[in-house]
């Protein structure tokens, strides 16, 4: 669990920020503080490690920056949000520690701070590799990208580093930083290479090259570069060009999310299960594989709305998501098909080992307690499982269905599986 301290005079702002924070971001402890006197006790406070701040420039008892200044000290990494603008002080800390400059102003604004916050809480999973075949300044470099937090890896030239993310596939880059002057693969092929595996939205890609190269540089954002850094490097336009990256990263995923997902559990949705799904299908067929396609629906959920009231049944709902993402794997697909239903599609598993977990699955629901506001609720789950492969995706998930579809007929709380009727 991270800590984070907001550090504003306004007990109105100060309490907006946390309670967005706090709804948008799990995991995190939202601490706040008033006044410089507030801050001290609070940083000097040995049990507890604020890992992030928030802070406004301007405070009664402490008006020239000091605020900011003992955060960076400490190396809190912290986001000045604040109205006033006073340019020397900015630019005198938008260095080291500064994540980045907010100005104060509407709704908009507190969006901005939590996007940064989340990118910034994203660092010590971010992964970079950087590619380069100069002998010392590889290892400046790694050093500096290091100290913010993010993971390093490093190529010695292009054919090491495209090598390396082919043969990798379990490590996620989000950014590739590559010298453009390199045997083998120089900069621009590795670029056009890595252009056509991933997109723009899917991996940023930055160029450090040798000198002020005006048309290199213009070359490579043609061909796919976000943006290109000149030597000699300095810490600042390295950590703001990085950021910006990240940023437009997790600006394409959250657009990507707003597509794909449910916005009640966080689950795909239909289209994207069939999207996805269609594709792990034709692959499973061409293959000969089989496939495994679940149908979750609570039983008599309308009596939890009715008893309790339909946002108690929406956490019921969220909780089946939750269930379904902690006891199925990463690579299955799962994905909210429309009020308390819910189908997943799992590759790679035998029919024995699948009617164990869903049997599993449905033993968690009965015996799991849901406390909300203090009151508990319990229900528990029919699940209708195709195993095997079938003409179309459509006639798997028909067969799911049905299994469901028995399970209700036949006291709920139960797994059918291949229900043909
Ligand atoms: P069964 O055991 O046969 O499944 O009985 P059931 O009561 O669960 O019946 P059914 O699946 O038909 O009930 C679906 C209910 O879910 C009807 C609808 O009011 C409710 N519902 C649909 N979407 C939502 C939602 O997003 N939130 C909440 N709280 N309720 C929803
Ligand atoms: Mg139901
Ligand atoms: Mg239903």
């Amino acid at each position: 669990m991270k800590n984070i301290l907001i550090i504003e005079e306004n007990k109105t702002i100060a309490n907006l920020l946390a309670q967005e924070i706090r709804y948008k971001i799990e995991n995190i402890n939202v601490l706040i503080s008033h006044s410089y006197e507030e801050v001290l006790k609070y940083i000097f406070d040995k049990d507890t490690k604020i890992d992030f701040a928030i802070l406004d420039l301007n405070f009664p008892d402490a008006k020239d920056g000091e605020i900011v200044k003992l955060t960076l000290a400490k190396n809190i990494r912290s986001i000045i949000y604040s109205a006033s603008f006073n340019q020397d002080l900015i630019l005198d800390i938008l260095q080291d520690g500064i994540i980045t400059y907010i100005e104060k102003g509407g709704n908009k604004s507190i969006n901005t701070v939590i996007r940064h916050l989340q990118t910034a809480l994203k660092t010590d999973e971010t992964n970079i590799l950087i590619v380069d075949n100069s002998i010392a300044q590889p290892s400046i470099l790694k050093s500096m990208i290091e100290e913010i937090g993010f993971n390093v890896y490093t190529a010695k030239d292009g054919s090491e580093a495209y090598d390396f993310v082919e043969n990798n596939p379990q490590i996620k880059f989000s950014l590739v930083l590559t010298h453009f002057n390199m045997p083998n693969i120089d900069g621009i092929e590795l670029t056009l290479k890595l252009r056509k595996k991933y997109t723009i939205e899917e991996l940023g890609i930055i160029v450090l090259s040798a000198s002020d190269m005006e048309d290199i540089s213009t070359k490579f954002l043609k061909i796919g570069a976000n943006d290109f850094i000149n030597k000699p490097y300095r810490k600042i336009e390295i950590k703001t060009k990085i950021n910006t990256v990240l940023e437009n990263l997790s600006l394409f995923e959250e657009i990507r999310d707003m597509a794909n997902k449910d916005f009640l559990t966080g689950a795909y949705n239909r289209r994207f299960f069939y999207d996805s799904g269609t594709a792990i299908f034709l692959k499973a067929k061409r293959e000969k594989r089989d496939l495994c396609v679940a149908m979750f629906d609570i039983d008599k959920f309308k009596n939890i709305n009715d008893t309790h009231g339909h946002d108690i049944g929406d956490v019921a709902i969220k909780e089946v998501a939750t269930i379904l993402h902690q006891t199925l794997r990463k690579s299955d697909l799962i994905a909210r098909f429309g009020g308390e239903e819910f189908c997943v599609l799992l590759e790679n598993i035998s029919r024995e080992d699948a009617i164990t977990l869903f049997e599993k699955i449905r033993d968690i629901f009965e015996k799991n307690i849901l406390n909300v506001n203090n009151i508990e609720v319990r229900f528990t789950v029919s699940i209708g499982i195709f195993y095997g492969i079938q003409e179309t995706i459509d006639d798997m998930i028909k067969i799911a269905d049905n299994g469901l579809y028995f399970c209700k007929e036949h006291g709920r709380n139960q797994v059918a599986i291949n229900k043909i009727d």
